[in-house]
Parts: C-alpha cells; structure tokens; sequence
C-alpha cells in the first residue's frame, strides 16, 4: 500500500503482516511482547528500587503495580480479542507501531513508577480506596465493553447483552474487488451508550494511575493527557474509516448512538 510519499509509507508502513515463515508476525510479535513485558518488569525494579532507598513501598507504588499489572495481565488473558483490534486488523507495520511497541510504550507507561521513586507518596486511606475504585471500574467498564462487542461480533447477533437480545444495525459494504459483504454494529449494552466506551474505561483507568501520584508534579498527569489525545484521535480515525466503508449504514448508526465517549457530552 504505497502512497507515494516516502516519510509517511516509511512511519505507517506497507506491509500488513509481515513474517519470517510461518510462526514469526513482525506486528503481532512487536505488539504483544517486548514493550507489554517490559512494562511490568520495569514497574516491579521501580519498587523494588523504592525499598532499596526508603526501606519501604508506598502504597501509591503498589496502586500503579497492581492497577497496570491487572491491565497487562488482561492483554495476555484475551490475547484472542486481541487480534481483531485495529492495529492487528487495519494497521500496517512500520517505524510507527515499531518504535511505539519497543520504546514509547515502555518509557510513557511506566512515568507514574519512575515518578514515585524520585518523589515517594503515601496516599491517605480515603485517596487510596478512591484510586483503587475508579481503576478497578475503568478497568471492568474497559473488559465488558471489549467483551460485549467480541461476543456479538462471534455469534454473529446470537447472544445475550445484559440478559437481552442485542440491537443492532444491519450495514453492507463493497471491498475493492467488487464483492458486497454484510455486517451488523451493536446499538445495545455498553455500545448503545457511547460508540466508543471502551476507551472511556480506559481512559478512567489510566486516570486512576496519575492520581495515585497525587497532586504534587504534573509529570505523572503527562500520560493521562497523551492517553486523551491518542484515544480521541483513534476515535476520529476510526470513525472516519467506518464512515467509508459503510456509508449511509454508518450515518444510521451515528444516528442511533450519537455520542463518542461521554453520553450526552461528547
Ligand atoms: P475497537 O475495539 O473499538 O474496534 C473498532 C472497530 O469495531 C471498528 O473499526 C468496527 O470495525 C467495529 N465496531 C465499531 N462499532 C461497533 C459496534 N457498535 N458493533 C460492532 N462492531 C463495531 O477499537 P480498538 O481496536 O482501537 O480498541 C480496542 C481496545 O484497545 C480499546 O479498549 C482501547 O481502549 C484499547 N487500546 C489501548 C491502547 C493503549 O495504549 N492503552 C491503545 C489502543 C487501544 P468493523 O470494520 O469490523 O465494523
């Protein structure tokens, strides 16, 4: 998928799945190893560091542990979802997704660790439960929405969304070669809400991470700012793609679940 321009065919890339042979996928592999573990190792030697300095962890350490800890855990708990997200379905594999995996992920995500070493925070019982709450939520909002539209999209419609049959609505689209294909969008559980209230939860979530730093340093604060912008863009460039591939069907749809991530707001 040339485009004709050199910088963005090299930053987006051209090939869809690259591999050596049959095992080895470049993004599947780039994705869902290096940068994802090295989160989790390099939250855990941050603790660790703090009792080295201190001689104790903070709860606020454990928070951002436990709470991305649960978030990575997830990842490879349903890798299977995985696969039929964006970057795996429509992504192509360039400097990009490259860069972003191996050394964004690892350095952004772990800001919240790196921060509490240098300042340690002991979060008050009340801020800490509060914490843990909106993670805990963000983080189950996040599951059963991905849950939900996984389910629908494998049954085919046949399945229950909060003990109901789902709503939905019927959409077809034309591929290049000419081929007319059937599709259905969910209008009911959490997809009825927002069109987007996967990101909501995670956005609640990573949230959740910069407040357990308190209210100190806007440093911490650096990744729930970027998340908004990633998620908000992704939104768009989804939106944007659908609004191609199914036309007047996606125009419908927008019409049934008119907001993007707050209901009633945006
Ligand atoms: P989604 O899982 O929301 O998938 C969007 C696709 O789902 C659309 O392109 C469309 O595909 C289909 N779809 C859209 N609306 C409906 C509907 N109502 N019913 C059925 N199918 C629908 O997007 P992502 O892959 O971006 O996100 C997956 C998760 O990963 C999210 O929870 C997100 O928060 C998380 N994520 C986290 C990141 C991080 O850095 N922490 C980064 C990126 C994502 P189709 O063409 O098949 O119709």
């Amino acid at each position: 998928k040339f485009t004709g321009n050199f910088f963005y065919d090299y930053m987006m890339g051209i090939e869809f799945n690259p591999r050596i042979g049959k095992w080895f996928d470049f993004k599947l592999f780039f994705n869902g190893r290096p940068g994802i573990v090295a989160w989790t190792l390099i939250n855990l030697s941050f603790a660790a560091k703090q009792q080295e300095l201190y001689g104790e962890v903070t709860n606020s350490m454990i928070l951002v542990n436990v709470l991305q800890g649960l978030y990575v855990l997830d990842f490879f708990w349903n890798e299977a979802w995985y696969l039929k997200t964006i970057d795996i379905c429509h992504d192509h594999f360039g400097w990009y997704l490259g860069w972003e995996d191996c050394v964004w992920l690892p350095c952004l995500c772990t800001l919240q660790g790196l921060y509490l070493v240098y300042h340690p925070v002991q979060l008050c019982t009340a801020h800490a439960v509060g914490v843990l709450m909106l993670g805990l939520l963000g983080y189950a909002i996040f599951r059963m929405t991905n849950h939900q539209k996984d389910l629908f999209r494998r049954t085919n419609g046949n399945c229950r969304i909060w003990g109901k049959k789902p709503e939905y609505i019927e959409c077809s689209y034309v591929s290049v070669d000419g081929t007319k294909y059937y599709s259905k969008l969910m209008t009911s559980g959490f997809w009825g809400w927002a069109r987007h209230f996967n990101y909501t939860g995670d956005l609640m979530g990573s949230l959740a991470y910069c407040l357990a730093c308190g209210f100190e340093h806007i440093l911490p604060y650096f990744y729930i700012i970027y998340m908004t912008i990633l998620l908000t863009h992704r939104c768009i460039r989804d939106e944007h793609r659908c609004c191609s591939k199914y036309g007047r069907d996606w125009k419908r749809y927008t019409a049934a679940v008119p907001y993007r991530l707050l209901p009633g707001i945006f």
